[in-house]
């Protein structure tokens, strides 16, 4: 079986690699957090191990990290000793995280001239499918061989996997993704402040826009159970959320194209991690903007 690095344990990180462990692969996992990452050792009878040399066997390394740049320096940080340079010809990198496409590219071009494959790999479903192993996972890639070599590993964390084309791809869906949940957020937030002002009751609004046209994700498992029960728990930082949103808006701007609502939700979304703080949970950001309405 491959012998896979996996670098992030965080909130998705660690049941996506517990998944492996479980499924029978060696794992070897590294955090910055080096307690986390050795708890996880003890818990998945993994391998907790330091950067770089503990990875460079790796068949496969799996990145779950905040942001591109953060993947991007995990492997070429050392120069001459990085991770990148110390990984045998043929290893394969898949990025998880939900990164910038145009990094992707870019990282994909230093990894190929290093005879190391690159698929951009990233998630969605939230903490409750990385937990099940039903992951959705949209993956880009240039190279059909790498493919082929890490099918088997996405497999045992999603059960519906997309191939969206090549190298960048799977993360500009990403992106773009979590912009049209993100408006459905606000959206939704926004006509619950409107509504209740006005006599509505919140939860009787959810109930009516789970059988009408209004219906979304959020309506559907987020506002009854995260926001207007005040537990803000679903998992994913209001910091991460603003980012992908910027993602998706840098990518427009790059690609020439008007879009007006991307923007303006860039905005609300940064204002939202700026008023609650980075690691927030996203839901409350409905706090950030109802607060902000007088409400
Ligand atoms: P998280 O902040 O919980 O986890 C990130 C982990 O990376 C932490 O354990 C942190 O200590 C570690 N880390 C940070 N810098 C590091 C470095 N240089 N080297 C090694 N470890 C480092 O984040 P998360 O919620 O698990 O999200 C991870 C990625 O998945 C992000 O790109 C996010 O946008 C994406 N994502 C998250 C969700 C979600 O619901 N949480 C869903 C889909 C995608």
């Amino acid at each position: 079986m491959e012998r896979i690095g996996f670098i992030g344990i965080g909130h998705m990180g660690w049941p996506m690699a517990a998944n492996l462990a479980q499924a029978g692969y060696h794992v070897s996992v590294f955090d910055t957090d080096a307690a986390r990452a050795a708890d996880f050792a003890a818990q998945f009878q993994a391998v907790a191990v330091e950067m770089p040399v503990g990875l460079a066997q790796a068949d496969i390394v799996i990145t779950m990290l905040p942001n591109g740049q953060i993947v991007q320096d995990a492997l070429s940080q050392g120069g001459a000793e990085s991770l990148m340079a110390r990984l045998a010809p043929g290893a394969v990198v898949v990025d998880m995280s939900s990164s910038a496409p145009m990094g992707t590219r870019q990282l994909g071009g230093e990894l190929a001239r290093r005879n190391i494959g690159l698929v951009d790999a990233p998630v969605s479903g939230g903490v409750a499918r990385a937990q099940t192993g039903e992951l959705t996972i949209m993956y880009g890639a240039d190279d059909p061989q790498a493919v082929q070599r890490v099918l088997p590993v996405l497999n045992v964390m999603g059960a519906k996997l997309f191939s969206v084309g090549g190298l960048g791809c799977g993360h500009a869906m990403k992106a773009l993704n979590n912009y049209v949940a993100s408006a459905t957020f606000a959206a939704t937030t926004e006509a619950l402040d409107v509504g209740t002002k006005f006599g509505l009751s919140a939860d009787v609004m959810v109930d009516v826009l789970n059988v009408s046209t209004g219906r979304n994700f959020h309506t559907d498992l987020v506002f009854k159970q995260h926001v207007l029960n005040g537990k803000f728990g679903v998992g994913f930082a209001i910091g991460l959320l603003a980012k992908d949103v910027r993602i998706a808006a840098d990518l427009a701007e790059a690609l020439h194209k008007t879009a007006p609502l991307l923007h303006l939700m860039e905005d609300r979304w940064d204002q939202a991690r700026d008023a609650r703080g980075a690691t927030q949970d996203f839901s409350a950001a409905y706090l950030a903007w109802t607060e902000q309405n007088g409400s």
